[in-house]
């Protein structure tokens, strides 16, 4: 099957079938090449191969054919020319600072990112002498204020969690181009189903393949998606020599995750839209906060920007911390935990748990309050998704 050009094919076959090489064993499903390395035919060619004048597997950290099959199909349903797999999404986002940062250097980032996104360039990074300064997901001025002669990129997630806000790619990806930057966007929310980044101009995709493509909860990995260019120069010299690298078992789960994600996105968004449209209908809750509502700000960005409008919605009560707290215990099949992207819902309280570590002033600059609830809709029906939360209304 190496002689289809899958890039004329569409997403959902994509997904399917692009990235696997049949074997001489003939076997119709991917294996997983539990090898960490290989043989060569000669002293020569082992030098071909090391030295890249002769494609194919040297090593695991950088070459595994589970592994490659995983970055093939990803990149193609991405609309990327290449893409890296990573031990975890977060070892992406590491990978993409690592190649592209040098002391000295300066990242936007929007505020509203995965906490831990934050401390890598807040901590990490600035211990190295990198500056990032942090500005409103959807303030587009601010953005290009917050530019400066030294910034290397723009990083953001959209939408964004847990306020479900909608950045506009295609703008940003401008503003950054327009100031000799380059715009990373953490993908992990949409999926290439929903949206396809680098489609809108942006340079590099990062994903947690955590949640959505594994999409039941069993493995951690990530990858970075973008150019021939950009892959080949600058991130996957640091892969080979980071070591952060997937495993073959991890992404063989992830390459059947990849089969079932456009029905099962679709399906938690059709899920999603449902339970954000009955909340809104629900006493006692000041805010429904889901891009496919008409009263989200956002609204027609998110039906230009996105096939469908996500599986996460969150709402605020009017009761506080108290109400929420009580409306999440009352639950009995929802699972309390903070993870997302699962065919299980989940439900958490963003104030407490992920975002509890910010200062209350923070927090209410983020816009968090202490009556935001964030449900990750899963593949339950949606009938036992809503009695269970009126238990607790
Ligand atoms: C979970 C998550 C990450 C980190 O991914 P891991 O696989 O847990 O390391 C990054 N970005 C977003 C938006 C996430 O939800």
């Amino acid at each position: 099957m190496t002689d289809f050009d899958w890039r004329d094919y569409s997403l959902e076959t994509q997904a399917i079938r692009a990235g696997q090489r049949r074997t001489h064993e003939d076997e119709h499903s991917i294996p997983i090449f539990a090898t960490s390395s290989y043989v060569f035919e000669s002293a020569e060619q082992a030098s071909l191969r090391f030295t890249g004048k002769q494609p194919g597997n040297i090593y695991s950290r950088f070459t595994n054919p589970t592994v490659s099959a995983f970055q093939q199909r990803l990149a193609l349903m991405e609309r990327g020319e290449r893409c890296l797999a990573f031990s975890s999404g977060m070892a992406a986002i590491m990978a993409v600072g690592m190649a592209l940062l040098k002391a000295g250097d300066h990242v936007v980032c929007s505020r509203s990112v995965f906490g831990n996104t934050v401390l890598t360039f807040q901590n990490y990074f600035g211990k190295f002498g990198v500056a990032c300064d942090f500005v409103g997901l959807t303030d587009l001025s601010a953005w290009e204020a917050a530019i400066q002669p030294n910034t290397r990129f723009l990083f953001l997630e959209t939408p964004s969690n847990p306020l479900i806000e909608i950045a506009d790619i295609q703008a940003l990806a401008d503003i950054a181009h327009r100031h000799g930057c380059l715009l990373v966007v953490d993908n992990c929310f949409c999926t290439p189903v929903l949206q396809q980044p680098l489609a809108l101009g942006a340079d590099l995709v990062v994903q947690s393949a955590t949640k959505f493509i594994d999409g039941h909860g069993r493995c951690v990995g990530g990858a970075v998606i973008g150019s021939e260019e950009l892959i080949e120069k600058d991130i996957y010299p640091y892969l080979r020599t980071g070591g952060a690298s997937m495993s073959p078992f991890n992404a063989w789960v992830f390459l059947s995750g990849l089969e079932t994600l456009a029905i099962r996105m679709k399906a938690h968004c059709d899920n999603a839209f449902t339970l954000a449209a009955w909340l809104e209908t629900q006493p006692g809750i000041a805010k429904v906060h889901y891009p496919g509502l008409a009263s989200h700000a956002q609204h027609e960005l998110a039906r230009r920007q996105q096939s469908h409008f996500g599986a996460v919605v969150s709402f605020e009560l009017t009761g506080g911390k108290e109400q929420a707290w009580k409306l999440i215990d009352a639950t009995r099949m929802l699972s309390i935990t903070a993870n997302l992207g699962d065919v299980k819902t989940t439900i958490t309280h963003p104030a407490t748990t992920t975002h509890g570590r910010l200062s209350p002033e923070a927090r209410a600059e983020a816009g968090i309050t202490d009556g935001l609830v964030r449900v990750s809709v899963g593949l339950e029906n949606i009938e036992d998704i809503k009695a269970d939360l009126l238990r607790g209304f």
